[in-house]
Order: structure tokens, then sequence, then C-alpha cells
């Protein structure tokens, strides 16, 4: 027999060409089934009550719905809740649920491990794995979701690709997910209630803009290529920082949209006074946010954290010459909720072969 499909990885086309074939159901039982997984998440077949006995029974015996298993949950103080999930192989990623005022945002990971080895990133430690399915992408968020509800806690509301991996070297699936998240009879997420973060891969952003689907914030963390090439030498190289502009320039953005450019402050490495001058040269002409962010303090790492004061310093700077800035409150940092630190550190726990 067959192994039964995981419903989970059908788009709502698929789901409706699944139906006809393997239940010979028409195309609106399909819209239902869609309707009790992703609208309501409802997992379980038999609590799928618009479906008559007989379809259930037939569902259950070709399909099933397997999310990402949560293996460990650690709750910070904060309110943040990190889940760290378990795949269909064996291997894991993390997802971070950061609380808000009355909702919250969840932090999505679109790679096991990741290929840019950013020097101060702890999934840059990993190397690269593999990509996430878009129903593993999806999945994490459907085990997000449920895991506040669960909780009694507030809702979902926004979505940041800002967890393991880069997303747009995972751009198909990445793009795919998308549109499911934005379906009516899905999770319907709007375009404004999700960010892709991004180090920037030559025609990336222009697919993520041309899919209309989600706002980028790009990874800057440093205002010239130098020193970019210093501590992130492969997206430098990537995408020289002249290139990284123009593609942020001719991204696609609406009436009172900006793009946000991340700013990681390294204590002592692009914190001072002068680099805050040259990110000032850089962003001031520019639509855009500013958004500044004190490294994590990462195991193993040759970085620390900025001293506040110097942080304090470095926003007020943009601040008074004319940028919109926004200092990123590092959540979580007593789990371990950057980026991924906990998954890195299980991974070197892990058998080898499954690392
Ligand atoms: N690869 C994408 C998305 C994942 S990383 C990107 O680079 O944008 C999400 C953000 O977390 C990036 O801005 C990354 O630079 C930042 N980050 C990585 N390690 C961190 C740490 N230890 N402390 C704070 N932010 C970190």
């Amino acid at each position: 027999m067959p192994e039964p499909a995981n419903l989970l990885n059908f788009t709502l086309e698929a789901l409706k060409e699944f139906a006809a074939r393997e239940l010979g159901q028409p195309g609106y039982r399909a819209d239902q089934i869609y309707q009790w997984i992703w609208q309501k998440g409802v997992l379980d077949v038999e609590a799928m009550t618009n479906l008559s006995k007989d379809l259930r029974a037939k569902l259950r015996e070709c399909a099933c719905v397997q999310p990402p298993k949560p293996v460990e949950t650690l709750e910070s103080d904060d309110g943040t809740i990190k889940l760290l999930l378990e795949l269909r192989d064996g291997r894991r990623i993390e997802t971070v649920l950061i609380p808000g005022q009355g909702y919250y945002t969840q932090c999505v990971s679109t790679q096991v491990g990741c290929a840019m080895a950013c020097s101060f990133c702890s999934t840059g430690t990993m190397g690269f794995v593999r990509n996430l399915s878009r129903g593993e992408i999806l999945g994490q968020i459907l085990t997000g979701r449920a895991e506040l509800a669960q909780r009694g806690l507030d809702p979902l509301r926004n979505l940041v690709f800002m967890g393991m991996g880069e997303p747009l070297l995972n751009l198909a699936a990445v793009l795919e997910s998308l549109t499911e998240l934005h379906r009516p009879l899905g999770m319907d997420f709007s375009r404004r209630r999700i960010t892709v973060s991004t180090v920037g891969i030559p025609n990336g952003l222009e697919a993520l803009g041309r899919a209309d689907a989600a706002l980028p914030a790009i990874s800057l963390h440093a205002p010239t290529q130098a020193l970019r090439e210093r501590i992130m030498a492969k997206a430098a190289a990537a995408m020289p920082l002249d290139e990284l502009m123009a593609a942020a320039d001719r991204y696609p953005l609406r009436e009172r949209e900006r793009i946000t450019f991340e700013y990681l402050l390294l204590g002592g490495v692009n914190d001072s006074p002068s680099e805050a001058r040259e990110l000032v040269r850089l962003l001031g002409q520019r639509k855009c946010k500013v958004n500044l962010i004190a490294y994590n303090d990462t195991v193993g790492l040759p970085f620390t954290a900025p001293a506040p004061q110097r942080v304090l310093e470095f926003e007020e700077f943009l601040r008074t010459h004319g940028l919109s800035v926004t200092l990123r409150k590092s959540m979580g940092a007593d789990i371990a909720a950057a980026c991924g630190q906990l998954a890195a550190r299980q991974a070197q726990e892990l058998p080898s072969s499954l690392t």
C-alpha cells in the first residue's frame, strides 16, 4: 500500500486533484478539508464533521495530517516561547513565538542550517543541511498557532521569516508557502503581516517583490562593503553592497510601506559613531526603516553584545539624522532564542548519522 499522503504537503489546487483522484470528490470538498486544517487548525479527520462518515474513513486510509513534532518547549520570563520541532527525517528546526500587545509574532525557519555562514550567527555554524519543504514551513506555523491556542494565549498575527536559514535560498518553497498563507480559506495572512528577512540573494529580492506577498527586511549589519565582507563574507560576495542597495531601491512598495534594514550591533565591531555616520550616509536619502538589534550572546562565537550606552547613542544618532529607527528588544535571551541557537546546540548532540 502506498504511504498515506500528508495533507500538509498539498497546495489547495493539489488537494483538489487529490480529492478528485483518490476520493472521487468535487472541489468544494477539498475546500472544506483545507479549511478544517488551515483555517480552523483541526488535524483530526474524525473532527471534520461536515464530511460524511464514509468519506472520513476513506480519508483516514489514504491520508494523514502530520505537522512537525515539538520535542522541546522553552518559555522565557518575557513570554517568548521557543519550540524545537522534529521533522520526518529526524532533523530539528526551531520556531519562536514572540508576544506583542494583544498578539503574537512567529519567527519561522526555512532551512535546516544555513549556507551563508555569517560569523556571528549560530545557525551559520551548522552549515547547510537541507531546505524545508513548503509543507514543513507551513506545518511549523500550524504548530505555533496551535501552541498559542492550547495555552489560551493571544492570537498569532505576524510572521517573520527570521528563523534558521536564508529564505531566498529556498525561494520556491518560500514563495509557495506565501501563496498558501494568503488564502482566505486558510490562514489568511495579509502581505503586511509577513516579513521575509534576507542577507540579499541575486534575483531573490526581485522574485519576492514580484510575488507581492510579503515585505522584505534586509540584514545589512554593516554600512560599507569592507565591513560587511568581514562579518558576513559570503553574503557580501554574493551581493556587493551597491547591488544590494539597488535591488532594495527597486523593491515594489505601496503607499506608506517601507523596506526594513536590520542592523545587528556587535560590540566593538560595527557600533561606533563612525559606523553610525556611514549608515546615515548610506540610508539617509532612502525610504526605509532601520531595525537595530543588539547582539544576543552566543556561546562559542567571538562576539559580545554592545554596551547599552553605545546602543542608545547609535540609535540617537540615526534618529537625529532623520532615519526612522526601532530598537528590537532582545527577547528570550534566557532560552537561547536567537537564530539557531538551540537547534545548533542540539545538532552537536545528535548521532552523527543525523548531522
Ligand atoms: N538568513 C536571514 C534570516 C535568518 S536570520 C537573514 O540573515 O536575514 C534573522 C536575523 O537574526 C538576521 O538579521 C541575523 O543577522 C540575526 N541574527 C543572527 N544571529 C544573531 C544573534 N546572535 N543575535 C541577534 N541577532 C542575530
